[in-house]
């Protein structure tokens, strides 16, 4: 049931398409598709879905229940989770034929005590080391150590793995710093141990050509929005659109206020109209009076706060009918016109990112699939 005609529209197309591009743009690197968060609001299971059927069998999740989400929905390929879990669930991850982020020293002790003697061959371990970040990872001149520790009681690494801090910043220092500890790092281990995965990319750094490593962990780019600020990548297009209705249609007079509060006064009489949308479905309250909608494919701005369940527009500069029940696009396109998610991200000094990610289970996903 949809009973207020809401819902993200995930288009899976352009999903597939982000894919192949990007398949191209990195060779001989392969993809890890980044599907935490529900796939950053999208869907874990869909996304994963169309991943697997465009050859991509690689998945990277930050907690163990989204891999078990996406084990139990029969999504094909490695799953690596990244960050903590609580050590008790080592054999079942184990069972479950999952990878594990191994960022501290301290960690492999705990595991080690939960951990079946002959599970122990079968844990599937990659290593965060950190360049930088200082959020999780093993300090770079630790790591050497605790890989040949590692070995030498009988655990199996398979990957090792960083990331950048600053990717999106063009010509970052920094990032250049990260990129040559990384490698030099990569080079002497392989010296001695075969690593299959060795990945540090994630989509800002991806662009820029980077052998280091046998894997790019794309994320934000996979779903057709800008990674980097200064450049624009026209090649991919948005998954994600938000799409209401029209609930209200009223005329307020000269002086009259709107909404909580008394925060916007008419300075004229004009056409209001209502929408079911409020910032329990993840439609910030920081939109209150700074921003708009797409109402008959004209920008209409956003008057009064922005209610937990709905808020209202100004659409007194449309010259055609409108009526209750009319598509409203609170972002994606409509006619001719666009609502960028980088630009409602800019109105409230956030990213792309967390627009798209906080969108709550309220709001039905909708894919569609035009072949
Ligand atoms: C989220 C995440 C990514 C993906 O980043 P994008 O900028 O979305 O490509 C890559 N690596 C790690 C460790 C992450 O947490």
């Amino acid at each position: 049931m949809n009973s207020r005609n809401t819902f993200l529209e995930i288009n899976l197309n352009n999903y597939v398409k982000n894919i192949s591009f990007f398949k191209e743009k990195i060779f001989p690197r392969k993809i890890i598709s980044v599907v935490k968060a529900d796939a950053y609001g999208h869907g874990a299971v869909e996304i994963s879905k169309a991943a697997n059927n465009s050859g991509v069998y690689n998945f990277v999740v930050a907690f163990f229940e989204e891999a078990i989400e996406l084990k139990d929905n029969g999504i094909v390929g490695e799953i690596l989770i990244l960050n903590y879990f609580n050590p008790k669930y080592i054999n079942e991850i184990v069972d479950r034929g999952i990878s594990v982020t191994l960022f501290s020293e301290s960690q492999l002790k705990e595991w080690t005590s939960f951990l079946k003697e002959e599970n122990k061959q079968l844990l599937k371990i990659h290593l965060n080391i950190d360049t930088g970040m200082n959020v999780l990872g093993i300090k770079i001149d630790e790591a050497y150590e605790i890989i040949e520790n590692l070995y030498e009681n009988g655990y199996c690494l398979e990957g090792i793995y960083s990331h950048y801090t600053n990717a999106d910043i063009i010509d970052s220092k920094f990032y250049k710093k990260q990129k040559e500890e990384f490698s030099a790092f990569v080079e002497k281990v392989s010296s001695k141990h075969s690593m299959k995965y060795i990945h540090i990319s994630n989509s800002a750094a991806s662009i820029s050509n980077n052998i280091d490593e046998n894997y790019v962990r794309l994320g934000i780019y996979s779903y057709g929005l800008q990674a980097i600020p200064e450049i624009f990548l026209g090649e991919i297009n948005p998954v994600m659109s938000f799409k209401s209705i029209i609930s209200d249609l009223k005329k307020i007079k000269k002086s009259d206020t709107v909404g909580y509060g008394r925060t916007f006064t008419a300075r004229r009489s004009m056409n209001l109209a209502s929408i079911p949308v409020g910032y329990a479905d993840g439609y910030d309250r920081k939109f209150s009076n700074n921003g708009d909608v797409l109402i008959k494919g004209k920008k209409c701005p956003i008057v009064g706060r922005i209610c937990m369940d709905q808020f209202v527009v100004n659409i007194s500069d449309i010259n055609e009918k409108v009526s209750i029940g009319d598509e409203v696009v609170l972002f994606g396109n409509q006619k001719n016109e666009e609502i960028k998610v980088e630009n409602l991200a800019e109105r409230i000094n956030t990213l792309n990112y967390e627009i798209i990610s906080r969108i709550s289970k309220r709001v039905e996903r909708r894919y569609i699939n035009i072949k």
